[in-house]
């Protein structure tokens, strides 16, 4: 039986020992740390998002300055409240939800972020910095895979790993950071000939795609390390109702894979708390904590 990469344990545990942090900081800082979300419009899965975010900053000791703007708001509406943010003393770490309409440019608006408060760690600075070696703020998704593979003594260190999905915000820069840990990496994506042979070189296979049932048994050499980010709606035909699925098929995989994640419960945990770590590190940084 694979073993299970167990996120919302983690996570769990994580978001309590950032609670003590959060109480012990603010005795000697006058304020909590603040987390901005940004969100536009009324799309309800954004909207779960949000709302997962805010109240995980509650539980933590993190101060929510969330906007939540009308479906038709302006770039320049947007931007005017991005500056302001980047003024305001009170705030650590500004996130805008994604996706936005599609009438706004998102590039150009996480480009306004002060990169010392980019909590989702999307601006180029921070992704230059990850490319570089450098410390700075990660995106969520990458750097709660890595702590989890952290948490469980995975070492990467000459392992062949192999991503698949070339996104900005998971596939490339999970490579940099797998690459970072030594691990020789190959990136695999929609165009790649013979996903499956590729995939079978894996030691570590990770599925950042959004396609359920992407990853097969014979995609996956025995005792690979299977991490699963996918996270897909699936309805179910006899009793109608609707579930979260990942890209890999999990029960098919429990006699092949050394350990694998669970979805949900998974890397998606991790993604919320490497937000609230981020806003305390951005908190930490600027006030010399
Ligand atoms: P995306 O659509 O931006 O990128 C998908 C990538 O998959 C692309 O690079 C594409 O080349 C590749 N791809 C598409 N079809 C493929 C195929 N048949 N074979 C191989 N590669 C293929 O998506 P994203 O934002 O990177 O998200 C990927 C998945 O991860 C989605 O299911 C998303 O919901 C999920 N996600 C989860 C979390 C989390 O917290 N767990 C966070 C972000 C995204």
């Amino acid at each position: 039986m694979a073993g299970l990469l167990d996120g919302k344990a983690l996570a769990a545990k994580m978001q309590a020992e950032l609670t003590e942090q959060v109480k012990e900081l603010q005795a000697q800082a006058d304020r909590p740390p603040g987390l901005a979300v940004l969100m536009v419009g009324d799309n309800p899965a954004s909207a779960a998002y949000v709302g997962q975010k805010e109240k995980a900053c509650a539980r933590v000791g993190i101060a929510s300055f969330g906007k939540h703007f009308a479906e038709d708001a302006t770039q320049a509406e947007l931007e005017q409240t991005i500056h302001a943010l980047n003024q305001d003393d009170q705030v650590d770490g500004i996130l805008v939800q994604l996706p936005l309409p599609d009438r706004l440019n998102s590039v150009a608006l996480l480009n306004q972020i002060d990169p010392d408060k980019d909590a989702d760690g999307l601006h180029p600075i921070n992704l230059g910095r990850l490319l570089r070696g450098e410390e700075g703020l990660r995106s969520c998704t990458p750097a709660g895979v890595m702590r989890l593979l952290e948490e469980y003594q995975i070492s990467l260190k000459g392992k062949q790993a192999v991503v698949l999905g070339r996104s900005i915000l998971v596939g490339k820069p999970l490579a940099l950071m797998l690459l970072e840990q030594d691990a020789t990496v190959t990136i695999a994506h929609s165009r790649t000939p013979d996903l499956a042979a590729i995939a079978r070189t894996a030691d570590i296979l990770v599925a950042a795609v959004g396609r359920i049932g992407l990853v097969t048994p014979e995609m996956v050499k025995p005792g690979a390390v299977v991490i699963d980010v996918g996270i897909n709606r699936m309805t179910d035909e006899t009793t109608g109702k609707s579930r979260l699925v990942g890209d890999v098929q999990f029960d098919a995989l429990q006699d092949i894979a050394s350990w694998i994640t669970p979805v949900p419960g998974g890397v998606g945990a991790m993604t919320v708390t490497m937000l609230l770590h981020n806003t305390v590190w951005s908190y930490r940084q600027r006030l010399g904590l």
